[in-house]
């Protein structure tokens, strides 16, 4: 009857308010990181991106790039557990009038989000016209052998050993990641017990601002990934400064939960990020009393995009975030937090 469902409620309210403190407390202790060691890496980022800058500069002035500079979670207080990574955003000038961005839903891999650049005016700008024709690739310019390119010139010929010892660090290009995914990055050592990683990341701005990063589809090395990186970021933080709201809060402990949780690592902050989003779109209440449901819905959303394998992005609804994964592994982190949901608090268990 009535009091068996008003004893059930308070029931429920008694656990949402013991999530709602165990999220907190875990937030505090665990995921949230010190303006301090922040700040440490992000000097040490800076360091290494002055050395590069200035490398780049003399050994190739030639090369056509806009300035480099430092991007990520750890420049607006979104990166969790540890302050260990940044990416340096190399941007490449491509003439307007010999490439252009083809979108991967009008070529026949058909992927949203995706895109080749296809080198046009051959005819008449023979190969060699552009200095990024050394990069291309049956007539594309390859993600990957741009970062080819930038991979001999930073780990074949700096001497990072000696700039490391000028700068107080021990610095050496990252050993290549175990997903064969490829990448460009330096470790940074920049304290007895603090490591940076440096993640080297090519861009292109098209003239209809779209931006694309060298970081190849999983499968098809020849696309470059389109990045809703600033606007994701830049709308999430507005939404949270209009209502003194806690999405980024709720984001950094799903993060951490995926991070340091070795079922759900494939989960990625791009993931987490527009989910939080899209739970946004139906959801307004994000005070900070709201931080458990919101939370637990926040899980429950992803379990239906994993179960649907189909997670679009907030900023382009025909993009599927879920695209790279294999049934498999999309199966795996459903089931993964599918099982958390009777018992959110679990997750914070690590
Ligand atoms: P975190 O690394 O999990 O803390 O999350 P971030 O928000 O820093 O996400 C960084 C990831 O997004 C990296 O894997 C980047 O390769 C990728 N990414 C895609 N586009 C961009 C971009 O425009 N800027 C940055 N900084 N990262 C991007």
């Amino acid at each position: 009857g009535s009091r068996s469902s008003s004893k059930a409620a308070l029931q429920r309210g008694r656990m949402r308010l013991s999530l709602q403190e165990h999220l907190w407390a875990f937030y505090n202790e665990r995921v949230n990181i010190s303006a301090e060691e922040q700040q440490a890496a992000r000097h040490a980022a800076l360091d290494i991106c002055a050395e590069l800058r200035a490398f780049i500069h003399t050994k190739v002035p030639d090369m056509p790039l806009r300035d480099m500079y430092l991007s990520g979670s750890l420049y607006h207080d979104l990166q969790v557990v540890s302050a260990d990574h940044a990416q340096l955003m190399v941007p490449l000038i491509l003439e307007k009038s010999l490439w252009s961005f083809i979108p991967g839903e009008e070529t026949i891999m058909n992927v949203p989000g995706f895109w080749l650049v296809r080198r046009e005016n051959l005819e008449y700008f023979p190969r060699g016209s552009s200095y990024w024709d050394r990069c291309l690739i049956g007539g594309y310019l390859s993600p990957k052998s741009v970062l080819e390119v930038f991979e001999k010139l930073v780990t074949g010929c700096m001497n990072w050993p000696a700039i490391g010892s000028v700068l107080g660090y021990v610095v050496r290009p990252a050993v290549p990641s175990l997903t064969g995914a490829i990448t460009l990055a330096l470790e940074v050592q920049y304290d007895s017990d603090r490591w940076l990683h440096v993640d080297f990341l090519p861009l292109l701005v098209s003239e209809d601002t779209v931006s694309l990063v060298a970081k190849p589809h999983r499968e098809r090395d020849n696309l470059w990934r389109q990045s809703f990186w600033s606007s994701e970021t830049t709308r999430l933080l507005a939404l949270d400064r209009d209502d003194d709201g806690c999405r980024c809060v709720c984001l950094k402990i799903a993060k951490a939960v995926c991070k340091l949780n070795p079922a759900l690592t494939l989960l990625n902050a791009s993931h987490l990020a527009n989910a939080v989003l899209l739970l946004s779109e139906s959801e307004h209440d994000w005070s900070r009393g709201a931080l458990a449901e919101r939370f637990t819905q926040l899980i429950r959303a992803l379990v239906g995009h994993l179960e649907a394998e189909r997670l679009p992005c907030a900023l382009d609804y025909k993009v599927n975030l879920l695209c790279e994964l294999t049934a498999r592994e999309v199966d795996e982190l459903g089931y993964t937090l599918y099982c958390s949901l009777s018992d959110p608090e679990s997750l914070l268990r690590t």
